[in-house]
């Protein structure tokens, strides 16, 4: 058997996307495919060689600038929101010099992370009873070490967002950064018929990220980081004697030009009118979830904002569990216990089908 003989069985063994319903990826766009492929092995960590991919970075920064209202923004695109959310804190302590960062309680377990790599203390403040930061308690956890504050537009858990304007009142009163974590939410509020403010059309608002490889249909990695001011890149500046460039800010060294001509591909080729289709699409298919779902009795824990849904209902893991079994893959919370589904571009009117006649004859039988 060759190699690539080899390669194709084993790739045959991962569950197929249209049998998934938890993760926030999805296939690549066919446009996004061949782009990644145009720019195979080219490395942004040497941008003295990768001339041409170091301008289509350009490109693609102002276009994303541009879509969180402000063009001028300085960013990156990184290995993910992750990434982002690091690099982000990090340049506000550089500048800042405190000890502590405030975020709400239904942050991403990148910050935990974020906590252990910086060294500084992560306060995490409670939700009120919709699941979004109570801002009170934001103001009280805040003091003179403060480095930044954290508000989520698209919670992992629930597709939440928190009161990003009252965030960003709160930041520019007291005079710290306000730091967006829209990794998901990013590129799918913009495309909403319904606007809700979370980018740096608010004040306070420092730094977003925003991450291509979730609903910008970009190959895996493509995250991004976004400033108002360049003093925070600046922030994040180490000398590089051996490269083609004398100074670096981006967290890994080598680092793909995949994900930004993937990126720039899928918005130049959809451009807005094709991902508010695709939007609409995603949240018609999570309408379609939340109506099939109450015919059995199940209730959403909030009703959804984007393409994030949970549903209230008692023995989710087993219930998760015993669909996994039948090589369907969702995830649940704990708080309150629900299962919980993400209606990524991947979930079209045939694996909503699918995927709800499966759902109701696991719940009978758990
Ligand atoms: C997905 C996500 C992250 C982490 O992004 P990775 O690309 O997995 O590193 C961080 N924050 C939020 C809100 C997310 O949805």
């Amino acid at each position: 058997m060759s190699v690539i003989d080899e390669l194709k069985n084993i790739r045959a063994r991962d569950i197929p996307y249209s049998r998934v319903l938890s993760s926030m990826c999805t296939y690549p766009h066919h446009v996004a495919i061949e782009a990644h492929n145009l720019f195979l092995g080219t490395n942004l960590g040497d941008p003295g060689i990768f001339t041409g991919t170091r301008e289509l970075e350009e490109k693609l920064i102002s276009i994303l600038g541009k879509i969180l209202h402000y063009e001028n923004a300085e960013g990156y695109i990184c290995s993910g929101g992750t990434e982002a959310n690091i690099q982000a804190i990090r340049a506000a302590r550089n500048i800042l010099k405190g000890r502590n960062v405030v975020i709400p309680e239904s942050a991403h377990f990148s910050f935990e992370k974020i906590g252990d790599i910086l060294g500084v203390e992560v306060r995490r403040a409670r939700l009120d009873r919709d699941y979004r930061v109570d801002i009170d308690n934001v103001e009280s956890l805040v003091d003179d070490e403060t480095v930044a504050i954290t508000g989520i537009a698209g919670t992992t858990e629930l597709g939440q967002i928190d009161p990003i304007d009252d965030l960003s009142k709160l930041a520019v009163e007291k005079n710290i950064p306000l730091h967006v974590d829209a990794a998901f939410g990013g590129l799918i509020l913009p495309f909403m018929n319904r606007r809700i403010p979370f980018d740096f059309e608010l004040d306070g608002v420092a730094s977003i990220t925003i991450d291509p490889h979730k609903m910008g249909m970009a190959t895996i990695p493509a995250g991004g980081i976004f400033f108002r001011d360049k003093k925070f890149i600046e922030a994040l500046e180490i000398e590089t004697p051996y490269l083609t460039s004398e100074r670096q800010y981006t967290l890994t060294g080598t680092r793909p030009g995949t994900g930004v001509a993937s990126a720039y591909a899928v918005l130049k080729h959809l451009g807005a009118e094709g991902m508010k289709k695709i939007t609409e699409g995603c949240l018609e298919k999570t309408s379609i979830l939340v109506e099939e779902l109450s015919q059995i009795g199940l209730e959403t824990v909030i009703e959804p904002i984007i393409n994030v849904v949970c549903f209230r209902c008692r023995n989710a893991d087993r219930i998760k569990e015993e669909l996994y079994r039948r090589r369907w893959v969702i995830s649940t919370i704990r708080k309150p216990e629900a299962i919980r589904l993400v209606v990524m571009p991947h979930v079209d009117d045939e694996v909503v089908s699918n995927f709800t006649s499966e759902l109701k004859k696991v719940i009978k039988i758990v």
